[in-house]
């Protein structure tokens, strides 16, 4: 059967970068959301616990309730409470109107927008969501907000840090004048807490894409030595010896050139992998072209291995797809067994 492993080695080792980027392993918060970016959410929560990390984020109550119990503060990103059992999570809250409809005693990060426009309030409503805060009795345990320009070159990146400074200080004036205690700053992701140089004054950095092996950043920005933690495997079902002339797959779009074994492979674009069409060519992590179209699920190349790696390094499929890595990974289907390597010693 198709696997996926997920090298625990790697995962470490790039914790361990970002740790060195923010100063401690207590700062990160791993960003697990759907699904761990496909890699396993029930496999990879244990796996930054292992390695000391304090706080996790993910999309929405089903996922925090999977992992909870392995972190000091699980955060919802993307869902409101909506049972007595998500007490234990936090909740990013994205505007006035979510603020207000949270039930009391709520533990909440705050959004601020300095330039996403996406998500989160505006600084001149943070008086008011302090009233609402101390009206409903929540618990403010983090205010934060997002980066839209990190990994591009351009100043809208410090733009963005400029304002969330100045953020910080009023939210320190509030919480004093009221009697809160201070809440967790943060705002890196991944391209954020790469860029950044020097002392880290933030409390917090949410890191996704870069603990998973892969930045999006061009290279002027740096150059990191992250390390692929995911690798999609397929298990041959059958092989077959095709003479010129014969055609493999849908619409028969591969023909084949001369004499040639090609097996068939289980792994298809109902497992996540993209459907390529057969117009272009895409090669597999040892260099062996797919052979016409994908199927729903299997594919078909040449040789008769047992077993091929469809990829350990995401980024030669995204380019093959016109994608970002990220959505390489999160396509792969929750239902693909994954096994761990290197957690046993
Ligand atoms: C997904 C997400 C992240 C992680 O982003 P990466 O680029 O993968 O590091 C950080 N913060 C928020 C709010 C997110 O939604």
């Amino acid at each position: 059967m198709a696997r996926i492993t997920l090298n625990f080695h790697h995962y470490r080792h790039n914790l361990e970068l970002l740790a060195s980027k923010c100063g401690d392993m207590k700062k990160l918060m791993v960003v697990l959301k759907n699904n761990a970016y496909g890699h396993g959410i029930s496999q990879m929560a244990p796996l930054a616990a292992a390695v000391g990390v304090r706080y996790a984020a993910v999309k929405d109550c089903a996922e925090g309730l999977k992992i909870e119990g392995l972190f000091e503060r699980v955060l919802v990103l993307s869902d409101l409470p909506n049972s007595s059992a998500c007490g234990a999570l936090a909740f990013a809250i994205h505007s006035m109107e979510s603020l207000e409809a949270v039930p009391s005693g709520t533990v909440v990060h705050l959004n601020i927008d300095t330039g996403m426009h996406r998500n989160g309030i505006f600084p001149s409503e943070l008086t008011r969501a302090f009233e609402v805060i101390v009206r409903h009795n929540l618990v403010l345990e983090g205010v934060f907000t997002h980066f839209h320009s990190a990994d591009v070159l351009g100043s809208d990146y410090f733009v963005q840090r400029a304002r969330f400074d100045a953020l910080k200080d009023n939210v320190r004036t509030l919480a004093t004048r009221l009697g809160l205690p201070l809440p967790l700053f943060h705002a890196c992701n991944s391209a954020g807490l790469l860029r950044h140089n020097g002392a880290f004054d933030d409390d917090v950095a949410r890191v996704g894409i870069s603990s998973y092996g892969y930045t999006d950043m061009p290279k002027l920005l740096g150059a990191f030595d992250l390390k692929p933690v995911l690798a999609l495997w397929a298990k041959r079902m059958s092989t077959r010896t095709l003479h010129k002339g014969q055609k493999v797959g849908y619409a028969g779009m591969f023909e084949v050139p001369h004499t040639m074994v090609t097996s068939t492979y289980d792994v298809g674009y109902g497992d996540g992998l993209f459907r390529f069409d057969g117009t272009k060519e895409v090669l597999l992590q040892e260099g062996q072209p797919l052979l016409g179209r994908v199927s729903m699920d299997s594919f078909s190349s040449e040789g008769e291995a047992d077993e091929v790696c469809v990829f350990s390094d995401a980024l030669s499929m995204a380019q093959a797809a016109n994608t970002i890595t990220y959505e390489v990974l999160t396509r792969l289907s929750p239902w693909l067994s994954r096994v761990v390597i290197g957690r046993d010693e």
